[in-house]
C-alpha cells in the first residue's frame, strides 16, 4: 500500500508542469525565487499582471495541506506581500486567488496562488 502510494506521487510530480517549471525543465518568466516558493507569470494573464505562487515542494491542492506544510504556507504570504509590494500592487490593491479540485476550477493539479493587479477585480467570481 505503501509502495503504491510512493509511486503514485513519484508519477505526479514527473507529470506535473509547474513541478517542470520550478525544475526548469519547462522555462517561465521568474519574478521571485527561494528555497520553498517560486513565483512566475501566468501564460495566460488574466490581469494586466498575474502571477502564481507556488510551493517548490508538490502538493496537489490546498485541500492536500497538511501540519507540516503550515511553516511553507506562511512563507508564501510573506513573499505575496515582498513581491507585491516590488511590483508595487499593493498601493491599489490585488486579489489572491486559489481554485481548489474539480468544481473550484483547478486545472493544474500543484497549489498555487493567482495573484492578480492591475484592474478593478468583481465580485461574486464566476
Ligand atoms: P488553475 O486553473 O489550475 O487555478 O490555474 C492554472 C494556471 O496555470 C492558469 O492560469 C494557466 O494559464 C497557468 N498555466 C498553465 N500552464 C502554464 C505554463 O506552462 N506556464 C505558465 N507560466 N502558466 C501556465
Ligand atoms: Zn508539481
Amino acid at each position: 500500500m505503501q509502495a503504491l502510494f510512493l509511486i503514485k506521487e513519484v508519477n505526479a510530480v514527473a507529470d506535473c508542469i509547474f513541478c517542470k517549471i520550478v525544475s526548469k525543465q519547462i522555462p517561465s518568466e521568474v519574478v521571485y525565487e527561494d528555497d520553498q516558493v517560486f513565483v512566475f507569470h501566468d501564460i495566460n494573464p488574466q490581469a494586466p499582471t498575474h502571477l502564481l505562487v507556488i510551493p517548490k515542494e508538490h502538493i496537489q491542492s490546498a485541500a492536500h495541506v497538511t501540519e507540516k506544510d503550515k511553516e511553507l504556507l506562511g512563507q508564501m504570504f510573506v513573499v505575496i506581500k515582498n513581491v507585491t509590494e516590488k511590483l508595487g500592487l499593493d498601493k491599489e490593491g490585488y486579489r489572491i486567488v486559489n481554485n481548489c479540485g474539480e468544481l473550484g476550477g483547478q486545472q493544474v493539479d500543484h497549489l498555487h496562488f493567482h495573484v492578480l493587479g492591475g484592474r478593478q477585480m468583481q465580485w461574486p467570481p464566476g
